[in-house]
């Protein structure tokens, strides 16, 4: 991996490590016909086939992908670090994932990349019982199904029945098809939830799951985006649910280390710290600016989410379609947080240590405890709007919220820590939030058909454009082989 590597040549700082294209440097000549040929020797610009912006899962796939049918690629990434939404931690002595982190049975591009590059996986933590406090009714249950009150489950099993019911309608890939497209991205879940639910539990069991599914509110999501997300993963079953859905199992040692294995892999084809600033086409390729230096290439696949590609400047500009789109896909707000305690005190009561409440700021939370069993450990998130009151507080105000929360309903022992770690993903400028972009009502309808439409030598990848698995590590793989799939047929 190229952590900022020049070489001097001729008194201008130039990258190195690209491999030539082998066509040649296409572009050497682009746009310097009118410079001697002495000054366009020192201007040379590293020429490659594609350029891949963003060393996340999408582009470090499309990377790979692409140099392994032989072509020449370089990949661009703002940060200092490769992962993009994916980040490494440590507390009490263990690797932690401090952005995404669990693998469902479904998610099979990504089960296969850890098996490729021999990360192995275990079972998210769930023996026990699991407690719930909503709307005034506080229990504890075993198994996935929460349980309400015995006047409210039967209309949380008909609202989950016809969500399930819609979302198997919605065409994943194009949910703007949809027979009832328009309706439906009229409404908010909200909206909906306020013509299909009568008892308070119900309606609040689906926003806290909205909450957690999307990091934003039931007020704020088109009612077409959540089912066409559902689609996307299966079902909405397989959203929430930990055995057998997205929760099922994690990585030992972190997913994170995928992505490092991958840019390992390319080595100096990766350049960090190396944020795009402009991309300008012409009849034979892009050029690609940075602070680093530019690249020529033949074409551009932009894995950075909507809203912050729409801070590179492009010539021609976006269509305005395109341009659309990436004003009203912000992304949802989250804080990740880890929790170390000398050991998994949760258990000796019987208990998963999962929570779903109402009467949190903080949560859901997990028990997170490391195989080794040498500590205990929990793992949560603030999400939607109490990741947006919480993310510009002080670290210290947050711990103190977080541990009274979880000691409401694990007891005191929760209160004494060993380590406590966050991430305020909300305030990362490169990320804008997480998990992923949430268009409110009207978007998919409008602006959708422009996700992945190329724009002349530019395509799009990112989770965001995934046909499945849509907000996920696994999406943002199939992403990424989607471009290269497409790229591969063109160079
Ligand atoms: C807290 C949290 C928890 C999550 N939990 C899970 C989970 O348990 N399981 C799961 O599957 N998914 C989870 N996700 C979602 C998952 O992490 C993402 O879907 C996935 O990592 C997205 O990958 P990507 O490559 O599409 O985009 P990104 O990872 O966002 O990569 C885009 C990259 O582009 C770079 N970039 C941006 N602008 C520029 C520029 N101008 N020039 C160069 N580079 C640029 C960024 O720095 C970034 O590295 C979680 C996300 C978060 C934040």
């Amino acid at each position: 991996m190229a952590g900022g590597p020049h070489d001097e040549h001729d008194g201008k700082r130039e990258p190195r490590g690209i491999s030539l294209s082998r066509r040649g440097a296409l572009g050497a000549a682009v746009g310097l016909s009118a410079l001697g040929a002495q000054d366009a020797a020192a201007r040379t610009t590293s020429s490659v086939d594609v350029v891949v912006v963003g060393a996340g899962f999408a582009g470090l796939t499309t990377a790979r992908r692409l140099r392994a049918s032989g072509h020449a690629v370089v990949v661009l990434e703002a940060d200092e670090r490769v992962g993009g939404r994916t980040k490494q931690g440590r507390i009490a002595g263990e690797v932690v994932d401090l952005g995404g982190q669990w693998v469902g049975p479904t998610q099979t591009r990504l089960l296969a990349l850890a098996k490729e590059l021999g990360v192995a996986t275990y079972p998210q933590y769930d023996a026990g019982r699991n407690m719930i406090d909503i709307a005034g009714y506080r229990a504890v249950y075993k198994g996935e199904t929460p349980q309400l009150t015995a006047e409210a489950m039967p209309e949380f099993a008909e609202v989950i029945g016809k969500i399930e019911a819609m979302a198997a309608k919605i065409p994943a890939a194009q949910p703007w098809q949809a027979a009832d497209a328009e309706q439906l991205d009229a409404h908010t879940v909200e909206s909906w939830l306020g013509l299909n639910t009568k008892h308070p539990a119900v309606r609040t069991m689906i926003r806290l799951m909205t909450r957690a599914v999307f990091s934003a509110e039931a007020g704020q999501v088109s009612l077409l985006y959540f089912l066409a997300y559902a689609a996307a993963a299966g079902s909405f079953n397989a959203l929430i649910s930990t055995r057998g859905g997205a929760q099922d199992a994690l990585f030992e040692g972190g997913v994170w280390q995928l992505a490092q294995k991958m840019a390992a892999e390319l080595g100096s084809a990766v350049v960090l710290e190396a944020p795009v600033q402009s991309i300008a086409q012409d009849g034979t390729g892009v050029t690609v600016t940075t602070p680093k230096g530019e690249w020529r290439a033949r074409y551009i696949v932009v894995t950075a989410p909507p809203a912050i590609a729409s801070r590179i400047q492009y010539a021609p500009p976006l269509p305005a379609q395109r341009d659309g789109l990436t004003q009203r896909m912000p992304l949802g707000c989250v804080i990740k947080v880890h929790i170390a305690y000398s050991r998994p005190f949760w258990r000796d009561q019987g208990l998963s240590g999962l929570v779903l409440s109402d009467r949190t700021e903080f949560g859901p939370w997990f028990d997170h405890s490391p195989t080794s069993g040498k500590t205990g450990s929990l793992v949560g998130f603030f999400d939607g709007a109490p990741a947006q009151r919480w993310a510009d507080r002080t670290v210290e105000a947050r711990r103190a919220q977080v541990l009274k929360d979880i000691a409401l309903y694990l007891g005191d022992a929760a209160l004494t820590p060993v380590e406590y770690l966050e991430e305020v993903w909300t305030r990362s400028p490169l990320n804008r939030g997480g998990y992923v972009s949430v268009p409110g009502p009207g978007v998919l309808t409008a602006f959708g058909p422009a996700l992945r439409e190329p724009f002349g030598r530019i395509r799009w990848a990112g989770t965001e454009t995934a046909e499945a698995w849509v907000g996920y590590i696994d999406g943002a793989i199939r992403s990424g082989e989607r471009a290269a799939l497409d790229l591969a047929g063109q160079l």
